[in-house]
């Protein structure tokens, strides 16, 4: 398979370069040939999503929602589909790429719904006869860079509530998730979308998504990745007043105590750690450990990390499959050397592959490591996580918020009331008890704090606040 741009309504491929996508499984596959964008590209996809903007916000609510209904049906249909190639594509186990699709059928069910919600609210004049009323309106033309590791709902919890808004869309995928962006766009070119709402825009970050943000006359940025990008593109979104949002990297703390029930924290720390190979914005990359109960956790931990299978990510047994591309592998490998030179609790797992054959990275848990140490201070995206000791709850919680990153936190304890005063004091902006830090939930609103996040929020009816303007109308209708 290859990329394509679907602009204005029409299939092409454009001519700025390319590159081949190997399987990161199986490194000798060849999966397809990403075609970049160039800069006739993003005029010609510019003056696509103005020219259908016009129709597309007359249209009522109702039919648009009716629009994103056949989208999800149509991608329910083709859910396997779409979860093989990924996997195929950037290495996602396939029981959660599949997982990741249905979620993204749900974001579209969620958002079609808006179509038939409130769209404003009815407000007391200070004058006699008058009414007054809010109302949401869309932002116009509005850009979605993606990320990889989430190439179906990252998108789709963009794309989705952008085009109830009655906004016209270019997505611009990762250069690393443009195959099945190609294959999600021609699905749902299928709803029959009006030429021109729906735009797809393939093309490296550096030429192509760059040119978006500083030449587009786009009225809306949505972009979801590293913070080092997403600082960049709100320093330039801020210059040109166009509205933004950067949703970005995270350290994520899980806080064990010392009265955790250890079958359950465990699991939950493993997975968050561990699945999707620590390729997740709220993956657990930091477990701060009440030094009390350090010995009976790391032998849990022990435990629980003999039941992880390393393998090819296409197949259905596969916990841990391997990192997303040869760029991945490279970044990734320099913080496991830097982690061989710390103490490693564990990579007692069972590996099912061939670790050669593709980009696989044992799972590294260790110990010992200085609190500035990169390892502690700086976001991997690999499966490495660090045990730090904490003499109490208000150590975990300081330790916790060492951090420029405020994404996601934990904590696992049977007191409701240091679980509770954790929520009150974490930096972060999704904080659960009991909980893994890694998985959102597509009704509630998700995004961070500090270097996380423009502060924010995406999913739930956060998101209509994102991609809407409100005016404010009154009519005297008095004689
Ligand atoms: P990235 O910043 O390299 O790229 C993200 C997107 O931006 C890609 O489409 C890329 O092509 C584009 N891009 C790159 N440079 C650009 C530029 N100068 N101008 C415009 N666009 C540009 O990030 P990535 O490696 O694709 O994704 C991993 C990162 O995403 C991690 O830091 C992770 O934490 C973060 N992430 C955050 C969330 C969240 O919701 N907070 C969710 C998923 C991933």
């Amino acid at each position: 398979m290859n990329s394509q741009n679907w602009i204005g309504g029409e299939w092409g491929t454009p001519n700025g370069g390319s590159h081949p996508v190997y399987n990161p499984s199986q490194m000798t596959e060849v999966v397809g040939t990403v075609f970049h964008s160039s800069t006739s590209d993003v005029r010609q996809v510019d003056q696509a999503a103005r020219t259908a903007l016009k129709a597309w916000t007359a249209t009522s609510l109702p039919v648009r929602g009716e629009y994103l209904y056949t989208m999800a049906r149509v991608l329910e249909e083709h859910a396997t589909e779409v979860a093989t190639l990924s996997s195929r594509e950037m290495g996602k186990p396939i029981s959660e790429m599949a997982g990741e699709v249905i979620r993204g059928v749900k974001l579209l069910r969620y958002y079609a719904g808006e179509g038939v919600r409130t769209n404003g609210s009815v407000i007391p004049h200070s004058q006699d006869h008058v009414l007054q009323y809010s109302t949401r309106i869309p932002l116009g033309v509005v850009a979605l860079i993606t990320p990889w590791n989430f190439p179906v709902a990252i998108p789709v919890w963009k794309i989705a509530p952008a085009l109830i808004c009655g906004n016209t869309v270019i997505w611009k995928p990762s250069e690393m998730a443009a195959l099945t962006a190609t294959l999600l766009t021609s699905l749902f070119a299928q709803a029959g979308l009006p030429a021109g709402v729906l735009n797809l825009l393939v093309g490296e970050g550096a030429n192509v998504g760059k040119l978006l943000v500083s030449t587009a006359a786009v009225d809306g940025i949505s972009f979801t990745g590293s913070t080092k990008t997403g600082m960049a593109i709100a320093a330039v979104a801020a210059e040109r007043n166009v509205k933004y949002q950067v949703e970005m990297g995270g350290k994520n703390a899980a806080v064990v105590l010392d009265d955790a029930d250890l079958s359950l924290s465990v699991p939950a720390i493993l997975s968050g750690a561990f699945r999707s190979a620590g390729q997740k914005c709220t993956a657990t990359s930091r477990l701060i450990v009440q030094a009390d109960i350090l010995d009976p956790f790391i032998a849990a931990l022990r435990e629980g990390m003999q039941e992880i299978s390393m393998g090819d990510a296409r197949d259905s047994a596969t916990y841990l499959g391997p990192v997303a591309s040869a760029a991945q592998y490279a970044k990734v490998q320099r913080y496991a050397e830097m982690a061989q030179t710390e103490e490693m609790v564990s990579q007692d797992i069972n590996v099912t592959v061939d670790p050669a054959q593709g980009y696989f990275v044992a799972p590294h848990v260790i110990m010992g490591v200085d609190v500035e140490s990169p390892l502690v201070q700086e976001e991997i995206f690999g499966p490495i996580a660090t045990i730090l000791p904490a003499a109490d709850l208000d150590d975990a919680i300081a330790l916790c918020n060492q951090t420029v990153y405020g994404l996601s936190a934990s904590v696992f304890t049977r007191d409701i009331s240091r679980g509770f005063r954790f929520l009150e004091e974490a930096d972060a902006g999704m904080v659960r008890i009991n909980q893994e830090t890694a998985g959102v939930e597509y009704q509630a609103p998700f995004g961070g704090m500090k270097h996380s996040s423009s502060h924010s929020r995406e999913q739930g009816t956060s998101a209509l606040e994102f991609y809407s303007q409100t005016k404010t109308c009154a009519v005297y209708f008095g004689s």
